[in-house]
């Protein structure tokens, strides 16, 4: 394949799965419906699960999809922004071809104006947005818009409490009001005790219980299940007694550890179970091992491989709810650990509201831990591409052109707010760049315009906000894989690969 064949290919590629996100962008954006193969539907306005779901075949359109999930992991929101502006990109860079630039020249001009757009971001002037608004801006066109002012104060009040974004999970349980959603500090396990937890009753639970964490099961199986034995049936009866002796002494080291209730990361046979229990002991199964290590942090207790007497337990609370059918334990302790408790009518709306959750509580942490705020409605954009667009002369050679080209990609975020609100994407970027030209000529006028989704046409963003490394990591991973992409200039398959 020639080199243009390849970029070409390639460049419609990302603009197809771009095609698939893009009308999601903004406030007024649609939702997608994904159905699977087993009828399995997910519905949602996240530009980063859309790109997870689809499939892609494609491998510049993996790369793309990988970029959306860096995004995510970096700035908690802005997915959608990064991907549709790294195909524009790439759609641009085709005038550029067409032009006679070389790949290397639109790298190079693409990596100037990248550096240029984010010394320009940075000395930009800060919005004083409160994280109020920086916690709606994030879930606006989301569907738990309705609440979002529940919404923005309960990320709010986590983030205050907790520090950071990383230190909480949330926990989605279907039934009930999202008004009612709140933050618990602890663990909460969707579990219940093996057998319902009868002798749950019996313990002292003001005094808080000894709880022993072990990264184990209290199976029957053998240490080593790669090894195979043949036996004839009378061993296979010894065998069997083998195991459960082990079983019955490990429910004994439990019981002398002086554990009220033992959480195990695996499984539990039922003799073990029926021993404990009858000793007042509370078994609980399968929690995964992350959950462990989080509660070993509240209950600042060592995690076990092996029970004997002298297994060190921690003391905790624990107490049962049951919402909608469904049991879970609220564990806590030195309340290092947060659980913010999501309630919502189904679970196909509930997943979305954690995801909505997840990203109004990542750019409230960002701010929370040092970041400052920028204009959102795509305004920031718009104006580091009026910046871009004076600065590109002082750049020699044809790279200008790129710088050029770069700066109208810019303006594809506050152009596609607009076109999925319904109102025509030129006129509002014209009127922006018009009000930002005043503002240049007379600073004392009002700042950052961007598109009024309810009306049509421009107004003010005060109260659309965004952390700058949200849009630093959106301009810089977008550069990144655009100019990645360009420098293919052929895809061979691997040896291996079908
Ligand atoms: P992303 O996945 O990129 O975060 P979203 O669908 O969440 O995509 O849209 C985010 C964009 O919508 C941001 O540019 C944000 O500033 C903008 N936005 C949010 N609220 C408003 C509003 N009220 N008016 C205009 N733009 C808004
Ligand atoms: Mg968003």
């Amino acid at each position: 394949m020639n080199e243009n064949t390849t970029q070409r290919l390639n460049i419609e590629a990302v603009k197809r799965i771009a095609e698939t996100v893009r009308t999601t962008l903004g406030p007024l954006g649609m939702d997608k419906m994904m159905v699977d193969g087993g009828g399995n539907v997910i519905v949602t306005n996240d530009g980063a699960t859309i790109l997870r779901e689809v499939d892609t075949a494609h491998p510049a359109a993996k790369m793309v999809v990988e970029v959306s999930k860096m995004q995510e992991a970096n700035a908690y929101d802005g997915t959608t922004s990064t991907v549709v502006l790294a195909s524009q990109l790439l759609s641009n860079s085709e005038g550029l071809f067409a032009k006679g630039l070389h790949p290397n020249v639109i790298n190079k001009g693409y990596t100037a104006a990248r550096n240029m757009a984010v010394e320009y971001l940075e000395g930009m002037e800060c919005a004083n947005g409160g994280l109020l608004a920086i916690a709606k801006t994030a879930i606006t066109g989301k569907s738990l818009e309705a609440s979002e002012d529940k919404v923005a104060e309960l990320c709010v009040e986590t983030i205050d409490a907790v520090g950071h974004a990383r230190n909480v999970k949330t926990l989605a349980a279907p039934g009930g009001s999202l008004s009612d959603s709140y933050l618990f500090r602890g663990v909460v396990l969707n579990k219940d005790f093996i057998g319902g937890g009868d002798e749950f009753d019996n313990w002292a639970n003001e005094e808080g219980v000894d709880i022993l964490l072990l990264n184990n099961g209290l199976t029957e199986a053998p240490d080593s299940p790669n090894v195979s034995v043949q036996v004839d049936a009378s061993s296979y009866g010894k065998v069997q007694t083998m195991g459960r002796d082990k079983l019955l002494s490990s429910a004994k080291a439990i019981v002398s550890s002086g554990a009220k209730v033992v959480v195990l990361r695996d499984g539990a046979h039922d003799t073990a179970v029926a021993y404990l229990r009858k000793q007042g002991i509370s078994v609980i199964q399968r929690v995964p091992e992350s959950t462990l290590r989080r509660l070993s942090k509240e209950l600042k207790c060592p995690i076990h491989m092996i029970p004997d007497s002298t297994c060190s337990t921690g003391v905790g609370f624990i107490t049962k709810e049951n919402y909608n059918g469904v049991s879970y334990l609220f564990v806590h302790s030195s309340n290092t650990e947060s659980t913010l408790v999501l309630f919502g009518a189904t679970q196909s709306t509930l997943d979305e509201v954690q995801r909505g959750f997840d990203d109004a509580l990542g750019v409230v942490s960002l701010i929370k831990n040092g970041d400052s705020i920028r204009y959102g409605g795509g305004s920031t954009y718009l104006a580091i591409a009026m910046h871009l667009r004076e600065q590109a002369s002082t750049v020699g050679g044809r790279a200008q052109m790129a710088i050029e080209s770069f700066a109208d990609a810019l303006e594809i975020i506050p152009a596609t707010i607009a076109e999925n609100a319904g109102f025509d994407p030129l006129d509002t970027v014209l009127e922006m760049r018009h009000k930002r030209a005043n503002m240049q000529i007379d600073e004392t006028m009002p700042t950052f315009y961007g598109p009024d989704v309810e009306n049509g046409g421009v107004m003010e963003m005060t109260g659309v906000y965004e952390p700058t490394s949200l849009i630093r990591c959106a301009i810089s991973g977008a550069t990144e894989v655009a100019n990645a992409i360009l420098r293919i200039d052929d895809v061979i398959g691997r040896r291996g690969s079908e």
